[in-house]
This record gives C-alpha cells, sequence and structure tokens, in this order.
C-alpha cells in the first residue's frame, strides 16, 4: 500500500452521531483492526460519543487511529448543563472536533456565530476543529451554495484568533446537507468546485497558511463512490456517517484511500 507524499496528510473521519455504546465501540475497534493491520500516511480519526470517549482512548492508545469528538461548549467551564468544553476533551483524550454540523445546526439552533466561537475555543485549547459547512437543497435550488459556505465559512473564521490563522491544525468539511445521510452523494466535480471555492475563500483569509487546511467532502459517501472525492485536487478525505458504522465497510473506505494513493 502506498500514499502518495503531499503536502497533505489524506484524513477520513468517521461521524457515529448517536450510535454506539462504550461496548459496541470497542467491539467495532477490536474487529477493525483485525481488518486494517496498520495504515501509514494518512489520518483515520472515529468522532465517538461522549460517553464512549474513555474508553476508546485507552483502546486506541499510540495506534494510528485517532479520537474526534463531534461538538463542544466554547467556554472552558460553567453553568451550561449538558455541555462539554475543550479541555474535558483534551483530558479524555480526543484530538479532533467537530464544529458546525447540521444537524447540530438543524436540530440545536447552532448558529455561525456560535461556530466562530467554537473554532476559536477549540483552536485556543488545542484542539483540531472539523468545521462543516455546507448548503441545504432549496439554497442550491436558489443557486446560493457559494453565498452560504462564504458566510458559514468566513463567520466561523471570524472568530479565530490571529495567532491561530497560520496554524494547520484547521480541516474543512464541505458537507451539502441533501447529500447526508440520503445515500445521494454530490457529483464528485460539484464537490470538486465546492472545495476549490472553498481554498480561494481560505486564502483571502488564511493567505499562504489556506494551503495547509485540509478540505474533506462529507455526503453518502460510501466504498464505490469514495475515490471519486478523494482524487480531486482540492478534496483531502471524507467525513462518513453510515458508512462508518460498520467495520468490514469502514475498513474498506480506508482501504480505498490508501490503494489509490491518498487520492484517487
Ligand atoms: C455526516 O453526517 O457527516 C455524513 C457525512 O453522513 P452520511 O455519510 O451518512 O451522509
Amino acid at each position: 500500500m502506498k500514499v502518495m507524499e503531499t503536502s497533505r496528510r489524506p484524513l477520513l473521519a468517521a461521524n457515529w452521531k448517536m450510535h454506539k455504546t462504550a461496548a459496541e465501540a470497542e467491539g467495532f475497534i477490536n474487529r477493525f483492526r483485525q481488518n486494517v493491520a496498520d495504515v501509514k500516511g494518512m489520518d483515520v480519526v472515529i468522532c465517538a460519543p461522549f460517553t464512549a470517549l474513555h474508553r476508546l482512548a485507552a483502546l486506541l492508545g499510540a495506534g494510528f487511529l485517532q479520537l474526534g469528538a463531534q461538538n463542544m461548549h466554547w467556554d472552558k467551564d460553567g453553568p451550561f448543563t449538558g455541555e462539554i468544553s475543550a479541555p474535558m476533551l483534551k483530558e479524555a483524550g480526543v484530538r479532533y472536533v467537530l464544529i458546525g454540523h447540521s444537524e447540530r445546526r438543524m436540530h440545536f439552533a447552532e448558529t455561525v456565530e456560535m461556530t466562530a466561537r467554537k473554532l476559536n475555543a477549540a483552536s485556543h485549547f488545542g484542539l483540531q476543529p472539523v468545521l462543516c459547512i455546507g448548503e441545504n437543497e432549496k439554497q442550491r435550488q436558489d443557486g446560493r451554495t457559494e453565498a452560504v459556505l462564504r458566510e458559514q465559512l468566513l463567520g466561523a473564521l471570524d472568530g479565530l484568533a490571529e495567532r491561530d490563522k497560520g496554524e494547520a491544525g484547521l480541516v474543512i468539511a464541505y458537507e451539502p446537507v441533501w447529500a447526508i445521510g440520503t445515500g445521494t452523494p454530490a457529483r464528485g466535480e460539484d464537490a470538486a468546485i465546492a472545495a476549490s471555492f472553498i481554498r480561494s475563500l481560505l486564502r483571502q483569509t488564511l493567505g499562504e497558511a489556506a494551503a495547509k487546511v485540509r478540505i474533506l467532502y462529507g455526503g453518502s459517501v460510501g466504498p464505490e463512490n469514495i475515490t471519486d472525492f478523494t482524487g480531486r485536487p482540492d478534496i483531502d478525505g471524507a467525513l462518513v456517517g453510515g458508512s462508518s458504522l460498520k467495520d468490514e465497510v469502514f475498513a474498506e473506505l480506508v482501504k480505498a484511500v490508501l490503494s489509490s494513493g491518498g487520492r484517487g
């Protein structure tokens, strides 16, 4: 298995959403590891429910699988019942955190301003933020995709402290809402156009550091289509929901990215 040397390391992230108890998560990892013994040249991240994080951190150790969370609050502590902070995630062994997933924007009224605060807090506390942005069906039909990406991306980056702007940790996931969990992915060429638009916005804000930011595609990715996305110059990997829940399917995705040299 070879992975082409690029300046941006391919990244495949699983978003388990509200699935898997800690015991089920452990079973997944044990079976997955029998299938994929080692991975070099790319990052594989499991964004698990909060209750599974401690158990997974102990299990993953220093192996190639890394741990992510699906959400966090922007304050380090305080009277926010039911919330979790960045230092708590760090202590649990978390390295990546999803910010602004469309399900949080849709069901939990997460605003662009909240994503800005979270992005700032994640960077401040040394977590790698995976900022999720994307248009919904109506916005796409109205020809507003670029306007939505601009608003969500620049609005969130607004929260980033100047000192964090040059850091390499930032990841952007382009996730068209209409493609999430529907079985209807974006076309590879459309995702590529969106990714290069995102890169151009990053250049305006971050300058040269934009070249270091990894951009993922997310939305109904499966073994049959993954390399159509990861094969595009500005797409550095994928954020995967449904197809990450079964260890053997997720293993197929990892192998597909590896055997295509990281890019299709
Ligand atoms: C997601 O929820 O981030 C996602 C990409 O889901 P799915 O792969 O199921 O479309």
